[in-house]
Protein backbone atom coordinates (compact mmCIF):
# COMPACT_ATOMS: atom_id res chain seq x y z
CA UNK A 1 0.00 0.00 0.00
CA UNK A 2 1.58 3.37 -1.15
CA UNK A 3 2.08 5.35 1.80
CA UNK A 4 1.19 8.41 0.49
CA UNK A 5 -2.75 7.54 0.11
CA UNK A 6 -4.53 8.46 3.45
CA UNK A 7 -6.26 5.66 4.89
CA UNK A 8 -10.09 5.37 4.90
CA UNK A 9 -12.27 5.13 7.98
CA UNK A 10 -12.98 2.01 8.03
CA UNK A 11 -9.04 0.94 7.32
CA UNK A 12 -8.26 3.49 10.13
CA UNK A 13 -10.25 1.56 12.24
CA UNK A 14 -8.17 -1.76 11.66
CA UNK A 15 -5.76 -3.02 14.63
CA UNK A 16 -2.42 -3.41 13.77
CA UNK A 17 -2.81 -6.99 12.80
CA UNK A 18 -5.69 -6.57 10.51
CA UNK A 19 -3.34 -3.91 8.15
CA UNK A 20 -0.69 -6.34 8.27
CA UNK A 21 -3.25 -9.09 7.35
CA UNK A 22 -4.98 -6.74 4.45
CA UNK A 23 -1.62 -5.77 2.86
CA UNK A 24 -0.44 -8.79 2.61
CA UNK A 25 -3.76 -10.29 0.88
CA UNK A 26 -3.68 -6.68 -1.14
CA UNK A 27 0.03 -7.75 -2.11
CA UNK A 28 -0.86 -11.08 -3.07
CA UNK A 29 1.25 -12.64 -0.92
CA UNK A 30 -0.89 -14.99 0.00
CA UNK A 31 -4.05 -15.94 -1.74
CA UNK A 32 -5.53 -16.41 2.01
CA UNK A 33 -4.66 -16.69 5.32
CA UNK A 34 -4.21 -19.59 7.71
CA UNK A 35 -3.84 -19.17 11.66
CA UNK A 36 -3.72 -20.89 14.55
CA UNK A 37 -4.47 -21.54 17.83
CA UNK A 38 -1.34 -23.19 19.98
CA UNK A 39 -2.28 -24.70 23.21
CA UNK A 40 0.29 -26.99 25.31
CA UNK A 41 -2.40 -29.26 26.69
CA UNK A 42 -0.52 -28.74 30.38
CA UNK A 43 -3.85 -26.97 31.89
CA UNK A 44 -7.38 -25.50 31.55
CA UNK A 45 -7.82 -22.57 29.35
CA UNK A 46 -8.34 -19.05 31.29
CA UNK A 47 -9.81 -15.95 29.83
CA UNK A 48 -6.24 -14.59 28.46
CA UNK A 49 -6.11 -18.18 25.95
CA UNK A 50 -9.80 -16.70 25.22
CA UNK A 51 -8.65 -13.73 23.90
CA UNK A 52 -6.16 -15.17 21.78
CA UNK A 53 -8.60 -17.61 20.30
CA UNK A 54 -10.84 -14.83 19.76
CA UNK A 55 -7.96 -12.80 18.07
CA UNK A 56 -6.95 -16.26 15.75
CA UNK A 57 -10.22 -17.48 15.09
CA UNK A 58 -11.53 -13.56 14.06
CA UNK A 59 -8.56 -12.84 11.68
CA UNK A 60 -9.45 -15.96 9.79
CA UNK A 61 -13.21 -15.45 9.72
CA UNK A 62 -12.51 -11.91 8.99
CA UNK A 63 -10.42 -11.90 6.05
CA UNK A 64 -11.69 -15.50 4.50
CA UNK A 65 -8.98 -17.58 6.17
CA UNK A 66 -8.74 -20.81 8.10
CA UNK A 67 -7.56 -21.15 11.78
CA UNK A 68 -6.30 -24.81 12.79
CA UNK A 69 -5.98 -25.89 16.73
CA UNK A 70 -2.22 -27.18 17.16
CA UNK A 71 -1.50 -28.88 20.50
CA UNK A 72 2.46 -27.91 21.65
CA UNK A 73 2.68 -31.12 22.81
CA UNK A 74 6.64 -31.44 23.17
CA UNK A 75 6.74 -31.73 26.78
CA UNK A 76 5.47 -35.56 27.99
CA UNK A 77 5.85 -34.44 31.72
CA UNK A 78 3.69 -31.60 32.05
CA UNK A 79 0.88 -33.21 29.31
CA UNK A 80 -2.39 -34.86 29.67
CA UNK A 81 -5.44 -35.93 27.54
CA UNK A 82 -8.16 -34.70 29.98
CA UNK A 83 -6.61 -30.98 28.77
CA UNK A 84 -6.84 -31.69 25.39
CA UNK A 85 -10.27 -32.78 26.03
CA UNK A 86 -11.18 -30.06 27.89
CA UNK A 87 -9.08 -27.48 25.66
CA UNK A 88 -11.54 -28.25 23.05
CA UNK A 89 -14.75 -27.93 24.85
CA UNK A 90 -13.64 -24.73 25.45
CA UNK A 91 -13.22 -23.83 22.08
CA UNK A 92 -16.25 -25.09 20.64
CA UNK A 93 -17.94 -23.34 23.88
CA UNK A 94 -17.10 -20.13 22.82
CA UNK A 95 -18.24 -20.83 19.24
CA UNK A 96 -14.82 -21.74 16.95
CA UNK A 97 -14.64 -24.47 14.70
CA UNK A 98 -11.16 -25.56 13.88
CA UNK A 99 -10.32 -26.12 9.90
CA UNK A 100 -7.82 -28.57 11.12
CA UNK A 101 -6.91 -30.50 14.35
CA UNK A 102 -3.00 -31.19 14.76
CA UNK A 103 -0.59 -32.07 17.49
CA UNK A 104 3.28 -31.07 17.48
CA UNK A 105 3.89 -34.61 17.99
CA UNK A 106 2.63 -35.21 14.52
CA UNK A 107 5.19 -34.21 13.73
CA UNK A 108 7.78 -35.77 15.73
CA UNK A 109 9.45 -37.74 12.51
CA UNK A 110 9.57 -34.88 10.33
CA UNK A 111 11.22 -32.54 13.15
CA UNK A 112 13.26 -35.30 13.42
CA UNK A 113 14.38 -35.36 10.21
CA UNK A 114 15.29 -31.44 10.23
CA UNK A 115 17.52 -32.05 12.45
CA UNK A 116 19.41 -34.38 11.10
CA UNK A 117 19.31 -31.85 7.79
CA UNK A 118 20.82 -29.10 10.27
CA UNK A 119 23.74 -31.56 11.56
CA UNK A 120 24.46 -32.37 7.66
CA UNK A 121 24.88 -28.67 7.10
CA UNK A 122 26.80 -28.12 9.95
CA UNK A 123 24.44 -26.29 12.08
CA UNK A 124 23.76 -28.42 14.90
CA UNK A 125 26.11 -30.50 17.18
CA UNK A 126 25.10 -32.62 20.13
CA UNK A 127 26.56 -31.09 23.48
CA UNK A 128 27.83 -33.69 26.45
CA UNK A 129 28.10 -30.90 28.77
CA UNK A 130 25.64 -30.68 32.24
CA UNK A 131 22.94 -28.49 32.10
CA UNK A 132 24.60 -26.24 34.57
CA UNK A 133 27.35 -26.04 31.86
CA UNK A 134 25.51 -25.23 29.19
CA UNK A 135 23.86 -22.25 31.17
CA UNK A 136 27.10 -21.04 32.58
CA UNK A 137 28.52 -21.25 29.09
CA UNK A 138 25.77 -19.16 27.70
CA UNK A 139 27.56 -15.95 29.19
CA UNK A 140 25.42 -12.94 30.81
CA UNK A 141 23.81 -9.82 28.48
CA UNK A 142 26.80 -8.20 28.79
CA UNK A 143 29.41 -10.59 28.26
CA UNK A 144 29.25 -13.26 25.64
CA UNK A 145 29.44 -16.68 25.85
CA UNK A 146 32.12 -19.49 25.92
CA UNK A 147 31.80 -22.27 22.92
CA UNK A 148 31.49 -25.60 24.38
CA UNK A 149 34.32 -28.25 23.83
CA UNK A 150 31.69 -30.65 22.03
CA UNK A 151 30.97 -27.51 19.42
CA UNK A 152 33.31 -28.63 16.43
CA UNK A 153 32.85 -32.42 16.54
CA UNK A 154 32.29 -33.57 12.96
CA UNK A 155 28.90 -34.10 11.20
CA UNK A 156 29.87 -37.81 10.90
CA UNK A 157 29.61 -38.06 14.78
CA UNK A 158 27.01 -35.64 15.35
CA UNK A 159 24.62 -37.51 13.35
CA UNK A 160 25.69 -40.88 15.07
CA UNK A 161 25.43 -39.09 18.48
CA UNK A 162 21.96 -37.80 17.80
CA UNK A 163 20.42 -41.10 16.38
CA UNK A 164 22.00 -42.97 19.23
CA UNK A 165 20.04 -40.29 21.57
CA UNK A 166 17.16 -40.85 19.69
CA UNK A 167 17.15 -44.88 20.06
CA UNK A 168 17.84 -44.33 23.70
CA UNK A 169 21.28 -45.54 24.27
CA UNK A 170 21.33 -41.72 26.83
CA UNK A 171 19.88 -41.24 29.89
CA UNK A 172 17.85 -38.02 31.10
CA UNK A 173 19.84 -34.93 30.88
CA UNK A 174 23.43 -36.57 29.09
CA UNK A 175 22.99 -34.79 26.22
CA UNK A 176 21.34 -32.17 23.98
CA UNK A 177 21.44 -31.48 20.39
CA UNK A 178 21.75 -27.68 20.27
CA UNK A 179 21.67 -25.55 17.14
CA UNK A 180 25.06 -24.25 16.24
CA UNK A 181 24.30 -19.93 15.46
CA UNK A 182 26.72 -17.73 17.46
CA UNK A 183 27.96 -17.88 20.94
CA UNK A 184 28.34 -13.84 21.12
CA UNK A 185 24.85 -13.19 19.53
CA UNK A 186 23.75 -10.18 21.56
CA UNK A 187 20.38 -11.72 21.80
CA UNK A 188 21.15 -14.60 24.33
CA UNK A 189 18.56 -16.85 22.53
CA UNK A 190 20.39 -17.31 19.78
CA UNK A 191 23.86 -18.52 21.75
CA UNK A 192 23.74 -21.77 20.52
CA UNK A 193 19.94 -22.80 21.57
CA UNK A 194 18.90 -26.03 22.65
CA UNK A 195 16.63 -28.23 19.77
CA UNK A 196 16.30 -31.70 21.43
CA UNK A 197 16.76 -33.06 25.34
CA UNK A 198 16.47 -36.49 26.45
CA UNK A 199 13.43 -37.22 28.29
CA UNK A 200 12.24 -41.12 29.40
CA UNK A 201 8.63 -40.28 29.52
CA UNK A 202 5.71 -41.17 27.89
CA UNK A 203 3.84 -39.33 25.58
CA UNK A 204 0.48 -38.65 26.38
CA UNK A 205 0.33 -39.65 22.43
CA UNK A 206 2.75 -40.87 20.96
CA UNK A 207 3.63 -43.44 24.19
CA UNK A 208 7.27 -44.90 24.35
CA UNK A 209 8.09 -44.16 20.68
CA UNK A 210 10.33 -41.00 21.63
CA UNK A 211 12.69 -40.44 24.15
CA UNK A 212 14.14 -37.29 22.45
CA UNK A 213 11.70 -34.39 22.65
CA UNK A 214 12.33 -31.08 20.81
CA UNK A 215 12.14 -27.81 22.63
CA UNK A 216 9.55 -25.25 22.08
CA UNK A 217 11.97 -22.38 20.02
CA UNK A 218 12.89 -25.77 17.59
CA UNK A 219 9.35 -26.82 16.90
CA UNK A 220 7.07 -24.11 16.95
CA UNK A 221 8.62 -22.69 13.62
CA UNK A 222 8.16 -25.19 11.78
CA UNK A 223 4.99 -26.61 12.92
CA UNK A 224 3.43 -23.30 11.71
CA UNK A 225 5.75 -23.85 8.62
CA UNK A 226 4.42 -27.55 7.94
CA UNK A 227 1.11 -26.37 8.40
CA UNK A 228 1.26 -23.27 5.96
CA UNK A 229 0.65 -20.98 8.87
CA UNK A 230 0.59 -17.61 7.86
CA UNK A 231 0.73 -15.62 10.30
CA UNK A 232 1.76 -17.07 13.48
CA UNK A 233 0.30 -14.80 16.45
CA UNK A 234 1.65 -14.80 20.19
CA UNK A 235 2.34 -13.07 23.23
CA UNK A 236 4.52 -10.09 23.19
CA UNK A 237 7.70 -12.11 25.90
CA UNK A 238 8.21 -14.08 22.19
CA UNK A 239 9.76 -10.78 20.38
CA UNK A 240 12.98 -11.96 21.36
CA UNK A 241 12.79 -15.98 20.15
CA UNK A 242 11.37 -14.41 16.46
CA UNK A 243 14.67 -14.64 15.14
CA UNK A 244 15.47 -18.10 16.52
CA UNK A 245 11.74 -18.98 14.30
CA UNK A 246 12.79 -17.12 11.77
CA UNK A 247 16.67 -18.58 11.38
CA UNK A 248 15.04 -22.16 11.75
CA UNK A 249 12.75 -21.84 9.05
CA UNK A 250 15.24 -20.00 6.56
CA UNK A 251 18.29 -22.58 7.30
CA UNK A 252 15.46 -25.71 6.18
CA UNK A 253 14.58 -23.71 3.71
CA UNK A 254 10.53 -24.32 3.93
CA UNK A 255 7.49 -22.60 3.89
CA UNK A 256 7.88 -19.19 5.67
CA UNK A 257 5.57 -19.09 8.37
CA UNK A 258 5.54 -15.47 10.18
CA UNK A 259 5.31 -14.88 13.88
CA UNK A 260 3.55 -11.37 15.29
CA UNK A 261 3.23 -10.30 18.85
CA UNK A 262 0.99 -8.51 20.60
CA UNK A 263 0.57 -7.78 24.38
CA UNK A 264 -0.78 -10.59 26.27
CA UNK A 265 -4.34 -9.84 28.48
CA UNK A 266 -3.85 -9.42 31.47
CA UNK A 267 -7.07 -8.78 34.35
CA UNK A 268 -7.13 -7.06 37.76
CA UNK A 269 -7.45 -9.38 40.81
CA UNK A 270 -6.44 -12.28 39.23
CA UNK A 271 -3.58 -14.59 38.11
CA UNK A 272 -3.60 -16.50 34.71
CA UNK A 273 -0.66 -18.68 34.77
CA UNK A 274 -1.46 -22.23 34.44
CA UNK A 275 1.47 -22.96 37.15
CA UNK A 276 -0.22 -20.83 39.57
CA UNK A 277 -4.19 -21.45 38.84
CA UNK A 278 -3.00 -25.59 39.18
CA UNK A 279 -1.14 -24.83 42.22
CA UNK A 280 -4.32 -22.84 43.84
CA UNK A 281 -6.23 -26.36 43.26
CA UNK A 282 -3.86 -28.52 44.21
CA UNK A 283 -3.37 -26.73 47.95
CA UNK A 284 -7.14 -26.49 47.98
CA UNK A 285 -7.57 -22.90 47.53
CA UNK A 286 -10.63 -22.76 45.47
CA UNK A 287 -12.76 -26.13 44.91
CA UNK A 288 -11.45 -27.15 40.75
CA UNK A 289 -10.97 -26.14 37.43
CA UNK A 290 -14.31 -24.87 36.65
CA UNK A 291 -14.37 -22.70 40.52
CA UNK A 292 -16.65 -19.89 39.58
CA UNK A 293 -14.39 -17.66 40.74
CA UNK A 294 -11.10 -19.17 38.58
CA UNK A 295 -10.83 -16.65 35.40
CA UNK A 296 -10.60 -20.23 33.49
CA UNK A 297 -12.96 -20.63 30.68
CA UNK A 298 -14.75 -22.99 32.26
CA UNK A 299 -14.65 -21.33 35.89
CA UNK A 300 -16.53 -18.32 34.12
CA UNK A 301 -18.90 -20.56 32.12
CA UNK A 302 -19.95 -22.33 35.58
CA UNK A 303 -20.22 -18.42 36.93
CA UNK A 304 -22.70 -18.01 34.17
CA UNK A 305 -20.94 -16.25 31.30
CA UNK A 306 -22.34 -16.71 28.01
CA UNK A 307 -19.79 -16.96 24.98
CA UNK A 308 -20.81 -13.62 23.63
CA UNK A 309 -20.04 -12.20 26.49
CA UNK A 310 -16.38 -13.64 26.81
CA UNK A 311 -16.25 -12.51 22.72
CA UNK A 312 -17.42 -8.70 23.39
CA UNK A 313 -14.72 -8.33 25.59
CA UNK A 314 -12.29 -9.67 23.69
CA UNK A 315 -13.41 -7.16 21.03
CA UNK A 316 -13.34 -4.28 23.85
CA UNK A 317 -9.92 -5.30 24.71
CA UNK A 318 -9.02 -5.02 21.59
CA UNK A 319 -5.10 -5.81 19.60
CA UNK A 320 -2.36 -3.87 22.01
CA UNK A 321 1.46 -3.58 20.98
CA UNK A 322 2.55 -2.69 25.02
CA UNK A 323 1.06 -4.65 28.06
CA UNK A 324 -1.71 -3.75 30.15
CA UNK A 325 -3.86 -4.55 32.58
CA UNK A 326 -7.67 -4.74 32.13
CA UNK A 327 -10.24 -4.02 34.99
CA UNK A 328 -12.27 -7.05 35.61
CA UNK A 329 -15.07 -4.99 35.64
CA UNK A 330 -14.99 -4.75 31.99
CA UNK A 331 -15.59 -8.26 32.03
CA UNK A 332 -18.26 -7.91 34.58
CA UNK A 333 -20.02 -4.80 31.83
CA UNK A 334 -19.72 -7.45 29.15
CA UNK A 335 -21.99 -10.14 30.69
CA UNK A 336 -24.19 -7.26 32.29
CA UNK A 337 -25.11 -5.91 29.22
CA UNK A 338 -26.07 -8.89 27.49
CA UNK A 339 -28.04 -9.83 30.68
CA UNK A 340 -30.14 -6.59 31.35
CA UNK A 341 -31.35 -7.45 28.07
CA UNK A 342 -32.02 -10.56 28.20
CA UNK A 343 -32.70 -11.95 31.61
CA UNK A 344 -36.00 -12.43 33.44
CA UNK A 345 -36.82 -10.62 36.32
CA UNK A 346 -37.33 -12.07 39.39
CA UNK A 347 -37.20 -11.45 43.18
CA UNK A 348 -35.31 -13.26 46.35
CA UNK A 349 -34.47 -12.61 49.59
CA UNK A 350 -30.70 -13.50 50.96
CA UNK A 351 -30.97 -12.73 54.33
CA UNK A 352 -34.86 -12.54 55.48
CA UNK A 353 -36.68 -11.32 57.82
CA UNK A 354 -40.44 -12.26 58.04
CA UNK A 355 -43.26 -9.65 57.86
CA UNK A 356 -46.32 -10.27 58.88
CA UNK A 357 -49.38 -7.99 57.58
CA UNK A 358 -51.83 -7.86 59.87
CA UNK A 359 -54.95 -6.31 58.24
CA UNK A 360 -54.72 -8.62 55.77
CA UNK A 361 -56.47 -11.50 56.02
CA UNK A 362 -54.74 -14.92 56.84
CA UNK A 363 -55.89 -16.93 54.11
CA UNK A 364 -55.90 -14.49 51.07
CA UNK A 365 -53.92 -14.52 48.30
CA UNK A 366 -53.41 -12.53 45.45
CA UNK A 367 -51.39 -11.43 42.46
CA UNK A 368 -49.03 -8.55 41.54
CA UNK A 369 -48.39 -8.02 37.90
CA UNK A 370 -44.90 -7.59 36.97
CA UNK A 371 -43.01 -7.31 33.84
CA UNK A 372 -40.63 -10.12 33.19
CA UNK A 373 -38.00 -7.91 31.52
CA UNK A 374 -38.72 -3.96 31.15
CA UNK A 375 -36.13 -3.79 28.48
CA UNK A 376 -37.87 -6.40 26.18
CA UNK A 377 -41.35 -5.15 26.00
CA UNK A 378 -42.03 -8.62 24.22
CA UNK A 379 -41.42 -10.68 27.67
CA UNK A 380 -44.92 -10.12 28.76
CA UNK A 381 -45.56 -10.40 32.48
CA UNK A 382 -45.27 -12.75 35.43
CA UNK A 383 -47.60 -12.95 38.15
CA UNK A 384 -45.75 -12.27 41.55
CA UNK A 385 -48.19 -13.96 44.44
CA UNK A 386 -48.74 -11.59 47.89
CA UNK A 387 -50.30 -12.81 51.00
CA UNK A 388 -50.26 -12.18 54.31
CA UNK A 389 -46.87 -13.46 55.86
CA UNK A 390 -43.99 -12.21 53.23
CA UNK A 391 -40.14 -12.27 53.79
CA UNK A 392 -38.11 -9.21 53.08
CA UNK A 393 -34.28 -8.53 52.82
CA UNK A 394 -33.03 -8.18 56.59
CA UNK A 395 -31.01 -4.70 55.61
CA UNK A 396 -34.22 -3.51 54.21
CA UNK A 397 -35.41 -2.31 58.16
CA UNK A 398 -33.68 -0.38 60.46
CA UNK A 399 -35.51 0.74 63.72
CA UNK A 400 -33.81 3.50 64.40
CA UNK A 401 -31.69 4.74 61.08
CA UNK A 402 -29.74 7.45 59.97
CA UNK A 403 -31.12 10.11 58.05
CA UNK A 404 -30.92 8.87 54.38
CA UNK A 405 -32.35 5.24 54.83
CA UNK A 406 -34.91 5.15 52.39
CA UNK A 407 -36.14 1.51 53.50
CA UNK A 408 -38.35 0.08 56.07
CA UNK A 409 -38.25 1.71 59.57
CA UNK A 410 -40.68 1.65 62.58
CA UNK A 411 -43.53 3.45 62.00
CA UNK A 412 -42.21 4.68 58.37
CA UNK A 413 -43.70 3.48 55.36
CA UNK A 414 -42.14 1.78 52.03
CA UNK A 415 -43.30 0.01 48.65
CA UNK A 416 -43.21 -3.25 48.20
CA UNK A 417 -42.30 -3.46 44.70
CA UNK A 418 -44.70 -4.54 42.50
CA UNK A 419 -46.81 -4.25 45.66
CA UNK A 420 -48.98 -2.65 48.26
CA UNK A 421 -47.41 -0.04 50.57
CA UNK A 422 -46.82 -1.13 53.64
CA UNK A 423 -46.06 0.61 57.14
CA UNK A 424 -44.06 -1.11 60.06
CA UNK A 425 -45.95 -0.76 63.42
CA UNK A 426 -44.42 -3.39 65.40
CA UNK A 427 -40.99 -4.94 66.29
CA UNK A 428 -40.49 -8.41 67.47
CA UNK A 429 -37.20 -9.92 68.87
CA UNK A 430 -35.81 -12.88 71.10
CA UNK A 431 -34.19 -13.05 73.93
CA UNK A 432 -31.06 -12.53 72.04
CA UNK A 433 -31.89 -8.66 70.66
CA UNK A 434 -32.41 -10.39 67.39
CA UNK A 435 -35.48 -9.12 65.03
CA UNK A 436 -37.35 -12.03 64.12
CA UNK A 437 -40.38 -10.75 63.15
CA UNK A 438 -41.98 -7.41 61.68
CA UNK A 439 -45.63 -6.40 62.16
CA UNK A 440 -46.99 -4.30 59.48
CA UNK A 441 -50.39 -2.70 57.87
CA UNK A 442 -50.75 -2.28 54.56
CA UNK A 443 -52.82 0.13 52.58
CA UNK A 444 -55.02 -1.56 50.72
CA UNK A 445 -55.26 1.95 48.12
CA UNK A 446 -52.02 1.46 47.14
CA UNK A 447 -51.99 -0.90 44.65
CA UNK A 448 -50.31 -0.57 41.23
CA UNK A 449 -52.63 -0.16 38.85
CA UNK A 450 -56.18 0.94 40.75
CA UNK A 451 -56.80 4.23 42.12
CA UNK A 452 -54.43 6.90 42.22
CA UNK A 453 -50.74 6.01 42.50
CA UNK A 454 -49.06 7.07 45.70
CA UNK A 455 -45.49 7.31 45.95
CA UNK A 456 -43.14 6.54 49.27
CA UNK A 457 -39.31 7.02 49.38
CA UNK A 458 -38.13 3.19 48.96
CA UNK A 459 -39.09 0.73 47.09
CA UNK A 460 -37.43 -3.14 48.49
CA UNK A 461 -37.88 -6.90 47.23
CA UNK A 462 -40.17 -9.28 48.68
CA UNK A 463 -41.14 -12.70 48.35
CA UNK A 464 -44.59 -14.17 50.09
CA UNK A 465 -43.72 -16.84 52.68
CA UNK A 466 -46.13 -19.54 51.05
CA UNK A 467 -44.93 -19.22 47.90
CA UNK A 468 -41.06 -19.36 48.20
CA UNK A 469 -38.83 -21.99 47.68
CA UNK A 470 -35.11 -22.44 49.79
CA UNK A 471 -32.29 -21.89 47.29
CA UNK A 472 -28.58 -22.03 48.08
CA UNK A 473 -26.95 -18.89 46.62
CA UNK A 474 -23.40 -18.39 46.00
CA UNK A 475 -22.31 -15.01 46.32
CA UNK A 476 -18.66 -14.45 44.64
CA UNK A 477 -16.10 -11.33 45.00
CA UNK A 478 -12.66 -11.03 43.56
CA UNK A 479 -10.13 -13.81 44.24
CA UNK A 480 -7.27 -11.48 45.22
CA UNK A 481 -7.09 -8.60 47.03
CA UNK A 482 -4.35 -6.82 45.09
CA UNK A 483 -5.43 -5.13 41.68
CA UNK A 484 -1.90 -5.62 39.83
CA UNK A 485 -1.01 -9.26 40.77
CA UNK A 486 1.91 -8.99 38.24
CA UNK A 487 3.38 -6.28 40.17
CA UNK A 488 3.71 -7.68 44.04
CA UNK A 489 6.86 -7.17 45.71
CA UNK A 490 9.52 -9.99 45.58
CA UNK A 491 9.39 -11.34 48.30
CA UNK A 492 5.80 -11.93 48.51
CA UNK A 493 3.83 -14.91 47.74
CA UNK A 494 1.00 -14.38 45.08
CA UNK A 495 -1.17 -16.62 47.47
CA UNK A 496 -0.64 -13.94 50.15
CA UNK A 497 -3.10 -12.10 48.52
CA UNK A 498 -6.34 -14.44 48.04
CA UNK A 499 -9.53 -12.66 49.38
CA UNK A 500 -10.98 -14.61 52.18
CA UNK A 501 -14.33 -13.48 51.61
CA UNK A 502 -14.12 -14.66 47.27
CA UNK A 503 -17.22 -17.08 48.47
CA UNK A 504 -20.13 -16.25 50.40
CA UNK A 505 -22.62 -18.89 50.52
CA UNK A 506 -26.13 -17.88 51.82
CA UNK A 507 -29.08 -20.16 52.26
CA UNK A 508 -31.86 -17.77 51.11
CA UNK A 509 -35.45 -17.72 49.53
CA UNK A 510 -36.37 -17.24 45.98
CA UNK A 511 -39.71 -16.72 43.69
CA UNK A 512 -41.24 -20.06 43.18
CA UNK A 513 -40.87 -19.26 39.25
CA UNK A 514 -37.28 -18.68 39.35
CA UNK A 515 -36.94 -22.34 41.11
CA UNK A 516 -38.82 -24.02 38.25
CA UNK A 517 -36.78 -21.92 35.61
CA UNK A 518 -33.72 -23.10 37.55
CA UNK A 519 -34.65 -26.44 38.23
CA UNK A 520 -35.85 -27.03 34.50
CA UNK A 521 -33.55 -25.94 32.42
CA UNK A 522 -30.07 -27.50 34.84
CA UNK A 523 -29.04 -30.85 33.29
CA UNK A 524 -26.12 -31.18 34.92
CA UNK A 525 -23.95 -28.74 33.05
CA UNK A 526 -26.73 -27.66 30.59
CA UNK A 527 -25.64 -24.44 28.71
CA UNK A 528 -28.71 -23.53 28.08
CA UNK A 529 -29.45 -22.56 31.94
CA UNK A 530 -31.55 -19.28 32.16
CA UNK A 531 -29.61 -16.31 33.70
CA UNK A 532 -31.99 -14.56 35.67
CA UNK A 533 -32.24 -11.39 37.40
CA UNK A 534 -32.90 -11.52 41.06
CA UNK A 535 -34.12 -7.40 41.28
CA UNK A 536 -31.40 -5.53 43.37
CA UNK A 537 -29.38 -8.21 44.30
CA UNK A 538 -27.89 -9.09 40.42
CA UNK A 539 -27.57 -11.52 37.43
CA UNK A 540 -27.73 -15.22 38.83
CA UNK A 541 -27.70 -18.38 37.04
CA UNK A 542 -28.07 -21.99 38.14
CA UNK A 543 -25.20 -23.69 39.24
CA UNK A 544 -24.17 -27.67 37.96
CA UNK A 545 -25.16 -27.75 41.76
CA UNK A 546 -29.13 -28.10 40.98
CA UNK A 547 -31.14 -30.41 41.87
CA UNK A 548 -34.82 -30.96 41.37
CA UNK A 549 -35.33 -30.74 44.86
CA UNK A 550 -32.56 -27.59 45.64
CA UNK A 551 -32.44 -24.61 43.33
CA UNK A 552 -28.42 -23.22 43.76
CA UNK A 553 -27.50 -19.98 42.10
CA UNK A 554 -24.14 -18.40 41.35
CA UNK A 555 -24.16 -14.66 41.36
CA UNK A 556 -22.83 -13.87 37.93
CA UNK A 557 -22.03 -10.24 38.74
CA UNK A 558 -24.32 -7.26 40.60
CA UNK A 559 -26.41 -4.78 38.88
CA UNK A 560 -23.98 -1.67 39.35
CA UNK A 561 -20.72 -1.45 38.46
CA UNK A 562 -19.32 -2.04 41.90
CA UNK A 563 -18.38 -5.16 44.18
CA UNK A 564 -21.78 -4.51 46.81
CA UNK A 565 -20.81 -5.28 49.88
CA UNK A 566 -24.35 -4.43 51.46
CA UNK A 567 -25.86 -7.46 50.59
CA UNK A 568 -22.95 -9.94 52.57
CA UNK A 569 -24.04 -8.79 55.86
P1 LIG B 1 0.32 -19.82 30.79
O1 LIG B 1 1.43 -18.90 31.10
O2 LIG B 1 -0.98 -19.42 31.37
O3 LIG B 1 0.65 -21.24 31.05
P2 LIG B 1 0.96 -20.18 28.06
O4 LIG B 1 1.29 -19.06 27.17
O5 LIG B 1 2.06 -21.04 28.50
O6 LIG B 1 0.08 -19.65 29.25
P3 LIG B 1 -0.12 -21.81 26.02
O7 LIG B 1 -1.01 -22.98 26.14
O8 LIG B 1 1.25 -22.02 25.54
O9 LIG B 1 -0.13 -21.11 27.42
O10 LIG B 1 -0.82 -20.68 25.17
C1 LIG B 1 -1.56 -20.89 24.00
C2 LIG B 1 -1.71 -19.60 23.29
O11 LIG B 1 -2.44 -18.69 24.10
C3 LIG B 1 -0.38 -18.95 23.00
O12 LIG B 1 -0.40 -18.46 21.68
C4 LIG B 1 -0.29 -17.84 23.99
O13 LIG B 1 0.47 -16.78 23.50
C5 LIG B 1 -1.75 -17.46 24.20
N1 LIG B 1 -1.95 -16.87 25.52
C6 LIG B 1 -1.66 -17.42 26.71
N2 LIG B 1 -1.92 -16.57 27.72
C7 LIG B 1 -2.40 -15.44 27.15
C8 LIG B 1 -2.84 -14.17 27.65
N3 LIG B 1 -2.85 -13.90 28.95
N4 LIG B 1 -3.27 -13.25 26.76
C9 LIG B 1 -3.26 -13.53 25.44
N5 LIG B 1 -2.86 -14.68 24.91
C10 LIG B 1 -2.43 -15.64 25.74
MG1 LIG C 1 3.26 -21.82 26.66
Amino acid sequence: MNEEVPKTNSERQLNFLEEIIQEDLSQGKYKSIITRFPPEPNGYLHIGHAKSICLNFGLAQKFGGKTNLRFDDTNPIKEETEYVDSIKEDIHWLGFRWAGEFYASDYFEQLYFWAHDLIAKGLAYVDDQTQEEIRRGRGTITTPGTESPYRNRSIEENADLFTRMKNGEFPDGSRVLRAKIDMAHPNMLMRDPLMYRIIHTDHHRTGNTWCIYPMYDYAHGQCDSIENITHSICTLEFDVHRPLYDWFIEKLGIFPSHQYEFARLNITHTVMSKRKLLELLRVGLVKGWDDPRMPTICGLRRRGYTPSSIRLFAEKVGVAKRDNVIDLSLMEWCIREESNKKAPRFMAVLDPVKVVITNYSADGEEYMKAPLNPEDPNAGERNVPFSREIFIERNDFMEDPPKKFFRLRLGGEVRLKYGYIIRCDKVIKDEKDRITELHCSYDPASKPGTGEWRSVKGTIHWLSARHAVKSEIRLFDRLFTEPYMGSIPEDKDYKDYLNSESLSVVQGLIDRDAADTACKTVAGRDETRTRIQFERLGYFVPDYDTTPEKPVFNRICTLKDSFSKTMKS
